[in-house]
Parts: structure tokens; sequence; C-alpha cells
């Protein structure tokens, strides 16, 4: 088809492709690593107690009752907190905000696949460094010039964890550039892990977190950065550019009040880290490779079958995994992981699938 002239000016890009979101009841949903448990119960409170007419209004353009509670929480300032619709939308700002010089970008070659996309339609020039054999992190390949760094730790989708000491390594290599750690999965890890202490040190560090795995509402869509103030200061001046209304008043209001319940916080986190241990077992004994994974989720490799004719087995019994037919990664499966149930039902089929004779 030919190009329309009005077709020249439009900004064209290749938009990031999400897990799928089958909408029967009744599948076992492993794909998109979300929590298989509730959000914690004082949520349902606040949805009751919600007096419906205060939608006429705008919410509170500062969202200051849920970043007052990340700060609680977190032991911060107010002013060390941006929050956003999902952290998507945080990663998203941060680009925005951080990346405009004419040097690239830095990231894994095997990494969340929305970097590449908010460089391509913000035009930030990047270059991906290749993991070792390990799936592990090289610091060296980040200590070349560069406009900025970005990786998630723990890794996706491989579940990788890199230690505080090599992170801050390379924060400290980087004082030029802005470094974005990306904690989407850091509280599966255990205590300890996150580089968040790193921001007192280091003006140039960001790190972001998010409410989608492991406070179990990913539907509500909040994410939020922390880091030195002025950081956080340039963030909220390019935010209030472009859309000043962008989290909803109930979502202000659920999300603050998730983050004072720690006690179902730990207890969730504990029993899916309980489930994740168990599932590494049960993988090994069905033969699958895969690594140490630290996050909610495990990057498996099976071996007498093929991962694409494992996923697509398991989706013919309405088990539904991640694949990506892509090169280092088509070999592995990335699999959430869910309730006890939920995996009990996974491994029923996959003794199944990787036993029978074909
Ligand atoms: C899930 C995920 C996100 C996005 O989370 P939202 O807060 O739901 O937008 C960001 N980074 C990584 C590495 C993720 O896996």
């Amino acid at each position: 088809m030919t190009e329309k002239k009005w077709e020249q000016s439009v900004r064209k890009v290749i938009p990031y492709v999400p897990g799928e979101q089958p909408q029967e009841t009744d599948v076992v949903k492993l794909n998109t690593n979300e929590n298989p448990y509730p959000p914690c119960p004082s949520v349902r409170a606040v949805l009751d107690k919600f007096d419906i007419s205060k939608m006429r209004l705008y919410p509170a353009p500062d969202a200051k009752v849920l970043v007052d509670a990340i700060a609680e929480r977190y032991k911060l300032n107010p002013s060390q907190i941006f929050v956003g619709v999902g952290s998507d939308d945080v990663i998203s700002m941060a680009f925005m905000t951080f990346f405009n010089s004419d040097k690239p970008i830095l990231f894994p070659d095997i990494t969340y696949s929305f970097y590449d996309v908010w460089a391509d339609v913000y035009r930030i020039p990047y270059k991906t460094c290749p993991l070792n054999k390990d799936f592990t992190i090289n610091p060296d390949d980040y200590k070349q010039e560069n406009g900025g760094i970005i990786f998630p730790n723990p890794n996706a989708p491989t579940g990788v964890l890199e230690s505080v000491d090599m992170i801050e390594d390379i924060v400290k290599s980087n004082p030029d550039s802005v470094v974005i750690i990306d904690e989407a999965y850091i509280d599966f890890a255990g205590a300890g892990k996150s580089c968040l202490p790193l921001i007192d040190k280091y003006d140039n560090l960001l790190v972001i977190q998010t409410y989608s795995k492991s406070r179990s509402m990913a539907g509500m869509r909040i994410g939020f950065a922390m880091g030195n103030e002025k950081l956080i200061k340039y963030m909220n001046d390019v935010k209030f550019s472009i859309n000043s209304y962008t989290m909803n008043t109930v979502t202000q209001l659920c999300g603050a009040e998730s983050m004072r319940d720690e006690a179902y916080f730990t207890e969730t986190v504990e029993k899916i880290v309980r489930t994740r241990e168990n599932a590494k077992k049960r993988l090994a004994e069905l033969n699958f490779i895969f690594t140490d994974s630290m996050s909610n989720f495990i990057f498996a490799s099976p071996q007498k079958k093929s991962a694409q004719y494992v996923f697509e087995e398991l989706k013919k019994r309405k088990i539904y995994v991640r694949y990506w037919n892509k090169p280092v990664i088509c070999d592995y499966l990335r699999i959430s992981v869910g309730t006890d149930e939920e995996m009990e039902k996974l491994f029923n089929a996959l003794e199944d699938i990787i036993n029978e004779n074909s």
C-alpha cells in the first residue's frame, strides 16, 4: 500500500506486546507475573467507604496521600518520591526526563522488552549489552560512554539478582548519567537486596518499584520512583507538562492503604517465595534447566521437549505461561509463581507433556 502524504509525518513505532489476558475464568494464568493473592483486606474497606460524589472532582494532582504513605513505609521524605500509573508510566517519564543525550543509553540484550520500545518512541539512541552465559550482567559493559543506564534487578525475564555492591560500582562509575534500577521484583529477593539505601549517597540513582507484583494491584496501576529530590523534581516538571491528573482518586486511596499493611504484605510475599522454591525442586525433577530466580517467576528450559511445544501443550490445557520466539531465550518458558494449587495443576500437566512419547 502506498503511503499517504500525511503518513510521512506520523510517529511510527512498533509497540510493546503485553502477555495475553484470556477472558475465560477457568484458566491457570501464569503468564504475566501477577500476584495470585488478593490485595490486602483493608483495600476493600476503602472501596466500601468511598463517597462517589468525589468523582465529580479532579484527583489531587500531587497524589499526596499516596506519596506520604510510601514515604513513611520507606523512611524517606515525600520530596524523594514520584508516583505514576504503573511503573511503566514512571519508567516512560524517566526516559523522557533523563535520557536526552546524544550518547546511547545502555541496557542488557535480554531484559524487559519495553525499554527498546520507549527508546524508539522517544528517539533515544540505545545500545544493548549482552548478558554473560549464565544470564548475569557484566558490570564492565556499563563503564563505556553512555547517555544513561537502566536494568531491572532482579532482571526480567531471567529472575537473576545482582548484588547491591555491583550496582553501587556501576552507579559510582557513571556520575555523569542517570542510572535507573527497575526493582519490580525486589520484594521477592529477600531483605537487604534493594539498592534503595544508595539513593542518599548518589544523586544520579533512581530506584523504581511497583504495586503490580508484590502488592497484588496490577489492575490499579501504581508505580513509584525513589531518588534524590532533584531527580524527582525534574520528573514532576515533565509530568506536569503533559498531564497533571493521571492517577485517579480511588487508586490513590487504595494505594496508600495497601502501603500501611505490612503484615499482609510480608505474609503473601513469603508464601510466594515458598511456592517458588518448591517449584524449583519440581522443575529439577522434570529435568528443566533454570536460573536461581529471586523474583515471582521462574525462567526455565525443558530438556526433553522444545519450549515452544511445551508452551503450546500447556495452552491446550488452559495453562498460560510466557514464551518468546527470540534468539537466546527461545528455549525457555517464563512461569509466574501462582498458588500451590495452581502450581500443582501446572506440574501435573508438565509431567504428562514431558513424559509422553512423541
Ligand atoms: C511488570 C514490570 C514492570 C511494569 O509494571 P507496572 O507497574 O505494572 O507498569 C516494569 N518493569 C519490569 C521489569 C516488570 O517486569
